[in-house]
């Protein structure tokens, strides 16, 4: 029996922010201006996201047995995200992205994967009575990409919905053909789109190429988030559909996409139909803009449903008349 449960199988990072008044030159020590620890990675994000906006959703994923790990923990748990299949790791530590942030927006990003990188196929097969009952597998590209793989096929052999959100995008722009052959709905931004198709997304008529060019890959149903101009739908049997976003007081755009796919995987799990659960994830991700970093700016249940009766939708620039 299918539950509504999400599993998300992805990364985990622990992010170390400093703001720095510049970039420093080659070989300049400059002096921070405020330093803080906070939880990240793209599967860590998405799970919380999906809690918040009303799903019940497990984590797969490895992090070290050491105090970085046990805090992505306590944010799981407080967050209500079942971490049980979460995985500690004997010899790495926690994945870790230090971010230096200047003052001209000129940033600086290290990530080292650690444990994530080591989330084997193993890992994902011991899972597979998890994957099996639960209804959407949601998966980004943090971990190894046969790990992803494996998960992909094992959720597809048991009518799981397989959810694939392309990020990072391999710099090469391939993906395996027997993953995207598994993949039920890809949600990819518009860089990840032009990295994987080669078209460019910046106008309607390329939007549309992108969105079929990506749906020619494999997957049935595709989406294209388009930042502050919301989102292009593409599956099977319709027309191409844009839809807005909604008009809010952008500050940070960072984990807009995360609360997208949280958001979106949400409100497919409790029976939503596609367009009305990309309004959804619009919604999250307008939300996401509007407070500074990732996990604190993710949205809960009654912030998207406010959103979503009362906001005004933005004009986008993708709107047919342009
Ligand atoms: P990513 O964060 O992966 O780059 P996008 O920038 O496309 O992804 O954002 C994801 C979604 O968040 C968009 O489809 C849109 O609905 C919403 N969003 C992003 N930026 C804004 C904004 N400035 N105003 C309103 N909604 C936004």
């Amino acid at each position: 029996m299918k539950s509504e449960r999400i599993i998300v199988v992805g990364g985990l990072n622990q992010d170390l922010v400093m703001r720095l008044p510049r970039r420093p030159s080659q070989g300049e020590t400059i002096r921070g201006q405020s330093f803080g620890i906070f939880p990240g990675g793209k599967g860590n994000n998405q799970a919380i996201a999906a809690a918040r906006a009303g799903g019940t959703v497990s984590l797969l994923g490895r992090v070290g047995n050491d105090a970085f790990g046990d805090m992505l923990l306590q944010t799981l748990q407080s967050d209500h995200v079942d971490a049980s299949l979460i995985i500690k790791d004997a010899h790495q530590g926690t994945g870790v992205a230090m971010i230096f942030l200047s003052e001209d927006g000129d940033n600086i990003i290290g990530i080292d994967p650690r444990a994530n990188g080591l989330l084997s196929v193993a890992d994902v097969e011991r899972a597979e009575s998890a994957i099996a009952s639960s209804r959407i597998l949601l998966m980004q590209l943090e971990v190894p990409l046969d790990t992803v793989v494996a998960a992909a096929e094992l959720a597809k052999r048991h009518g799981t919905l397989v959810m694939l959100n392309p990020a990072p995008a391999p710099e090469d722009g391939s993906l395996p053909a027997e993953l995207l052959h598994h993949v039920d709905l890809i949600v990819a931004n518009e860089t990840e789109a032009k990295l994987l198709t080669g078209i460019d997304p910046a106008d309607r008529p390329g939007a549309i190429e992108a969105g079929r060019a990506l749906r020619d890959l494999g997957p049935r149903q595709v989406i294209i988030t388009l930042g502050d101009s919301g989102a292009l739908v593409i599956d099977d049997a319709a027309e191409p559909v844009f839809l807005p976003t909604y008009a809010v007081e952008a500050i940070d755009t960072t984990a807009a996409g995360d609360a997208f796919c949280g958001a979106l995987a949400a409100a497919i799990a409790r029976g939503s139909m596609l367009p009305e659960a990309v309004r959804v994830g619009c919604a999250a991700g307008a939300l996401a803009t509007t407070v500074l970093g990732a996990v604190p700016s993710l949205p809960q249940a009654r912030q998207i449903s406010g959103l979503m009766m009362t906001g005004q939708l933005r004009e986008s620039r993708y709107a047919k008349s342009r």
